[in-house]
């Protein structure tokens, strides 16, 4: 759509076309000279350093020639047409009016001068960056004088926070301070908060303040907490001329390994309230939903009421946030209910931080934040520049994805991998002319998006500038729809429960013997083998949120000295429905008729392998596809059911199980149905995702088969 890997128009490099060096230009005996592509006649087929080199003025003759001339007018009346032509690049990049593009300034990444800050500020300026998040308030420290924080001296006595906002604003940029909320420390250092007021930390369920080396939180039910918060935030917004406040860390800490938060005053109030004390709550249970809905709803008050705050200051000041993408992973891993925010309109625009190496990747995760939140806010979400190549042709493949989406622009993460490069390239592509905010006003965004569309339409000569055109009417309308939502907003919305299963009876953890053979089964997807005759066998009866199933299957387990062997029956009355459609190693094999093998490696890291139908098998470690360890596979028909073997090498789990040994392992069995959901069934019901090794069963090596007296 955006012409990306097109190549140079003037050599035959094969380079995204922005900037390069010309090959042609490179060759030996010419100059060489940095070629911009498309700034030279399409019509020319010759090499930029001969273009060039036809434009220079004889200095020895002190005359223009006259081709010279001509080439000044033709290059002039390029110029004339595309500042008519509204920013329309002969790239083919588009340059919508409104948009949101952002810089994450991580502190390290501001100059220690104030020359430096200005200059930097002016470079974003030059490169179409209209809205920057400088990094201010971070462990429980602020970078500026505040009487609520302690001010850590980071440039030296140079008030960055202060002149960042002069040059931003002459440059016509927003500033809207990055501040972490509720993570306030590392080991390294307990943070400016924590340190004055130990007793104000989270404690994880294990009792720690402090889980996996992940840094320390803050307490969010614990009044003194919300209110030191409050009154620094709002602060802030008090003493500088800022346009919004950016929260970080709006959140919990991770739930895995080590949930939180635990503390007496949480865990008090929530008994106060629903009569059970957190720690004694099991997964999966009512108890475990209301205790998730109620830390939820700690940091749901604190965004409403941070919120208020500001808005009773300063009315025109916007509330944003950055958030992990999938709302409903958001949720559940850390309790952070970023749509109930936006439904609520607490927040003006939301970042998601969706940062993956992968283009591809990054489409498909900013479109189900976009496809969920749909009219709620405004989404500029994260580009993870930290996880690309130097070379800035994805980070413009990224933005380029962001423009197929229904979202507001990009944030760039961060200005630490944000070179000069980077900055050429937006100013040259995507960014080339200013764009204005839509959350500014948001009625005069829409008009000047229609009125833009409407323009590119009368003056449309390419089939991008029509698909362009459309997509600025459909982001019009998006405008005008979150308009039409924030009037009738009028009662506080209440929470929802995030979308998980609540089984009436939690199926015990099951547990299997698993005996040693001394002949191993031939793996060929027969079980007409001895050795399937001495293994333990057991039924897979629940799906994975511990329904009954509808068909059974038998998973037999054995092991010797060197492999673990696993066998799968998978009874299906409909052998002819049975589906196969993927046949490469590592593909999406559980989309098809397929089982599923989870073996325990240590406490953080477990085997996951599959084999569908076709006998096309994946293997990772956890969710990393690169681990290939060498196993055997294979698969079978038989009468009403088919048949999955399996041989796999014990020294892949880094341990040889000895009697009395326990591994902890899942058997899982997809089963894809005609117009319905797949049937996702499991040894032990994880009530949610496979990959949840708390759920896992329990393998019981039994060790070496007592062997009889030896004959004589
Ligand atoms: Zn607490």
């Amino acid at each position: 759509m955006h012409d990306i890997g097109r190549g140079c128009r003037c050599c035959s490099s094969d380079r995204f076309p922005l900037r390069h060096s010309c090959r042609a230009c490179a060759n030996p005996g010419s100059p060489k000279t940095t070629c911009r592509a498309g700034s030279i006649p399409r019509t020319s087929g010759k090499a930029c350093g001969t273009r060039t080199s036809v434009v220079n003025i004889d200095r020895s003759q002190g005359i223009i020639s006259m081709r010279t001339a001509c080439l000044v007018y033709l290059i002039l009346v390029g110029l004339y047409t595309l500042s008519m032509n509204d920013g329309w690049a002969s790239e083919g990049w588009a340059s919508p009016p409104v948009e949101i593009r952002g810089v994450w300034m991580d502190r390290n990444s501001i100059p220690k001068t104030e020359q430096g800050i200005r200059k930097l500020v002016r470079d974003y300026a030059g490169a179409g960056i209209n809205i920057i998040f400088p990094e201010v308030v971070f462990n429980g420290y602020s970078a500026y004088p505040s009487s609520y924080l302690t001010e850590m001296n980071l440039w030296g006595g140079v008030q960055a926070l202060d002149i960042l906002i002069d040059e931003a604003h002459k440059q016509g940029i927003e500033v809207h301070p990055w501040v972490w909320v509720f993570r306030v420390g590392n080991a390294n250092d307990k943070g400016g908060i924590l340190t004055r007021h130990p007793e104000w930390a989270a404690l994880g369920k294990d009792g720690k303040p402090i889980s996996d080396g992940r840094g320390y939180w803050l307490c969010p039910s614990n009044p003194a907490v919300r209110h030191l918060l409050i009154r620094a935030i709002t602060e802030l917004a008090q003493k500088y001329a800022v346009d919004g406040i950016h929260l970080d860390y709006i959140r919990f800490d991770y739930e895995d390994p080590v949930p939180k938060c635990y503390d007496q005053g949480c865990r008090q109030k929530f008994e106060a309230e629903y009569g059970v004390d957190p720690q004694a709550i099991e997964p999966w249970t009512k108890s475990w939903l209301e205790w998730h809905m109620w830390r939820e709803e700690l940091i749901n008050t604190f965004v409403r009421d941070v919120s208020k705050a500001l808005r009773a200051i300063r009315p025109e000041i916007k509330i944003s946030a950055a958030v992990v993408p999938d709302p409903q992973d958001s949720r559940l891993s850390v309790l952070q209910n970023w749509l109930h925010w936006a439904a609520n309109g607490w927040v003006d625009f939301i970042a998601p931080m969706s940062y993956t190496s992968s283009t591809q990747d990054f489409e498909s995760t900013v479109a189900k934040a976009a496809q969920q939140t749909g009219v709620l806010t405004f989404l500029a979400p994260g580009i993870g520049l930290l996880y690309l190549p130097k070379d800035p042709a994805r980070m413009l493949e990224q933005v380029s994805a962001s423009r197929r989406l229904p979202v507001a622009g990009v944030t760039l993460f961060a200005s630490a991998y944000l070179d000069k490069q980077h900055l050429d390239a937006l100013a040259a592509g995507p960014f080339r002319r200013r764009a204005s905010l839509p959350f500014r006003s948001p009625e005069t965004q829409a008009k000047k998006l229609l009125s833009h569309a409407q323009h590119l339409l009368s003056a449309a000569d390419s089939p991008d500038q029509l698909d362009q055109a459309s997509r600025e009417v459909a982001y019009a309308k998006h405008i005008m729809d979150y308009l039409v939502y924030r009037r009738n907003l009028k009662e506080e919305v209440k929470p929802s429960p995030p979308n998980v299963f609540i089984p009436d009876v939690v199926i015990p953890i099951p547990e299997a013997k698993v005996p040693t053979i001394s002949t191993p089964p031939t793996i060929d997807g027969s079980l007409e083998d001895e050795a399937w005759n001495a293994a333990a066998k057991v039924e897979i009866e629940y799906t994975a949120l511990g329904r009954e199933v509808t068909q059974p299957t038998c998973v037999m387990l054995a092991c010797d000295a060197d492999n673990l062997y696993i066998a799968f029956r998978c009874t299906e009355p409909r052998a002819n429905a049975i589906r196969v459609s993927t046949h490469d190693h590592d593909g999406a094999v559980f989309q098809d008729d397929s089982v599923e093998v989870f073996l325990e490696i240590n406490e953080k890291s477990y085997a996951h392998l599959a084999v569908n139908a076709g006998g096309a098998t994946y293997d990772a470690k956890n969710y990393d596809v690169g681990w290939n360890p060498g196993w055997q596979a294979a698969v079978g028909l038989t009468a009403g059911a088919w048949v999955a073997e399996i041989a796999f090498p014990l020294v892949n789990l880094g341990r040889l199980p000895s009697a009395g040994t326990v591994l902890h392992a899942n058997f899982c069995r997809n089963r894809v149905l005609v117009y319905q959901e797949a049937e996702n069934m499991a040894w032990s019901p994880t009530y949610g995702s496979y990959h949840t090794p708390k759920r896992f069963g329990r393998l019981l090596f039994l060790g070496q088969r007592q062997m009889g007296p030896s004959m004589p």
